[in-house]
């Protein structure tokens, strides 16, 4: 899902998430539900890569200075898959 913007001349900015490409000129205000006009200021926004890349950024720096200490394997999720092995941790004994 990709966020689009779009801008309704009496309620400002709205953002909708809809699939990529799908987008229409017009997209109904909120508000008024009137047309409003897509905003093509700004670049669509796949789903919160920004938020994400900048989690992995952080994290990244973080382990620098503060690396996580593994003392044991993480359990197994409720759903009773396991989890993908990760390189970090394959060399640890498995239970
Ligand atoms: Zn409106």
């Amino acid at each position: 899902m990709i966020v689009y913007q779009f801008g309704c001349p009496d309620h400002g900015p709205f953002d909708v998430r809809l699939p990529l490409g799908s987008a229409p000129a017009r997209h109904p205000c909120p508000d008024c539900g009137l047309g409003a006009v897509r905003r093509w200021s700004t670049t669509p926004l796949v789903g919160d890569a920004r938020a994400r890349r900048t989690a992995v950024l952080d994290h990244c720096e973080r382990s620098r200075t503060e690396p996580e200490v593994v003392h044991r394997l993480p359990g197994r999720p409720a759903h009773g898959r396991r989890p993908a092995p990760s390189p970090a941790t394959a060399h640890l004994p498995r239970p």
